[in-house]
């Protein structure tokens, strides 16, 4: 036999190529050098702070799928997922910044943008620029196309009017994608996608949230009124917005999915550091077997949650269906993030519970796994559509 010398034809779901082991290594080892000394400061202050966004773009996480062309990694989706991955690992704030930039706004550029779209605006997301992506609002959430904020003609562009709320990296943002309604009668078809800079007139980011958990990240309301948009700045055809916000969305949850197994790492990583530490009884409580098993548990529930994750992401990149897979990746890592952080909470015992040990944190933290990009019971409601017709 000679596979075990030569390249299988298809190589185990988690086994990295050599490229993908050394950007993974490299982003996790940023993040314990620039980001761990950071993160109960940014928890604290609900803040990220330039600094750590430059070196983040120096890293080269900010544009990972851009073409080289535009100044970007030219690398693949799946390294989008590494990425968010490893940094969750040590904060899901820093996880999420990364992953709204790459999986939903330079993702939605590079399938939906026009070559001067491209042009214009791949390489400052590459380079400087933090985007935002902005679909729900107070009133429509699960119900994404019942939106109130309205596009009109007006000259040789668009007004838009209305509010969007929750919007991740709103603080951060120079350019925002906006999901605006063209021609209401036609419902979900008057959907229109816009690239909306944060200098345009009638544009302002309106108050930030103080959140249960990633809490650094900002999630802020976005006012609109009257703001003047160029025409050149719709995102794909007019009319056609819920497409872009459906299919961008579905292969943005398998970037939330990739945070939730990073956080549930990191959760696990400090469960096992303390219980080799803490003794009692006159031993290491990791000896103790109701531990062990618990951790043995743990490790289990994540390895699911990562093949999962790893699956979905590696059909996309195939261009193979990955609806399904995405739904699936999504509601199941972050119910495993919730019973992975809650357990190290439970086994750091009082220490546990407060914020100077940093699983308390990550036990916050995991709870949004299961509403943003669409919460659980949506994620139920894809796959059985799928599985029901
Ligand atoms: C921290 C944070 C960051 C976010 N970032 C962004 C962002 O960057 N951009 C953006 O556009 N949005 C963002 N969101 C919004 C997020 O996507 C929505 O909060 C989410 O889709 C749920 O919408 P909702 O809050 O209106 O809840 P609702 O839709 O009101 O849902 C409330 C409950 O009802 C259930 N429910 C609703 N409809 C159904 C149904 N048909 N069947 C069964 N159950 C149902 C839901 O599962 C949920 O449990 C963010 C939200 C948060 C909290």
């Amino acid at each position: 036999m000679t596979t075990q010398h030569t390249e299988l034809a298809h190589p185990p779901l988690t086994r990295l190529s050599e490229d993908e082991q050394l950007f993974r290594e490299s982003v996790y080892e940023f993040a314990g050098r620039e980001v761990r000394p950071l993160v109960r400061e940014m928890d604290d202050h609900a803040k990220i702070g330039r600094p750590l966004i430059d070196k983040l773009f120096d890293l080269g996480v900010m544009g990972i799928e851009v073409p080289e062309s535009y100044s970007g990694g030219g690398a693949s989706f799946f390294h989008s997922v590494l990425a968010v991955e490893a940094l969750s690992r040590v904060d899901p704030s820093i996880g999420v910044l990364v992953d709204v930039q790459n999986t939903l706004v330079v993702n939605a550029l590079l399938r939906w943008g026009t070559d001067e779209v491209k042009r214009r605006y791949l390489p400052q997301l590459a380079s400087r620029v933090v985007g935002a992506y902005a679909l729900s609002e107070a009133g429509s959430g699960s119900d994404a196309f019942a939106m109130a904020t309205r596009a009109a003609e007006a000259g040789d562009g668009f007004r838009i009017t209305g509010r969007k709320l929750w919007i991740t990296n709103g603080n951060e943002a120079d350019v925002f994608i906006v999901f605006a309604n063209i021609n209401p009668e036609a419902g979900y078809r008057g959907i229109t996608a816009f690239i909306v800079e944060r200098g345009f007139p009638g544009f302002t980011v309106g108050k930030k949230e103080d959140k249960l958990g990633i809490r650094a990240s900002s999630t802020c309301e976005l006012l609109f009124e009257d703001c003047v948009v160029p025409r050149a700045n719709v995102l794909g055809e007019i009319g056609k917005g819920y497409k872009v916000a459906i299919e961008t969305l579905n292969e943005g949850r398998i970037g939330i999915g990739a945070q939730m197994i990073g956080l549930a790492q990191g959760a696990l990583d400090h469960a096992i550091g303390y219980t080799k530490e803490r003794k009692q009884f006159g031993k290491a409580i990791a000896e103790f077997q109701a531990v062990k098993h618990q951790l043995a548990r743990a490790a289990t529930d994540l390895e699911a949650a990562r093949l999962l994750v790893y699956n979905a992401a590696r059909l996309r990149d195939a261009r193979q269906p990955f609806l399904t897979e995405a739904a699936m990746c999504k509601i199941f890592s972050s119910e495993v993030a919730e019973r992975v952080t809650s357990l190290a909470v439970n086994l750091f015992g009082g220490n546990g519970f407060v914020k100077d040990y940093p699983v308390e944190k990550l036990f916050r933290d995991a709870k949004i796994g299961q509403i943003y990009e669409g919460t659980s019971n949506l994620q139920l409601e894809t796959i059985a559509k799928q599985m029901l017709g």
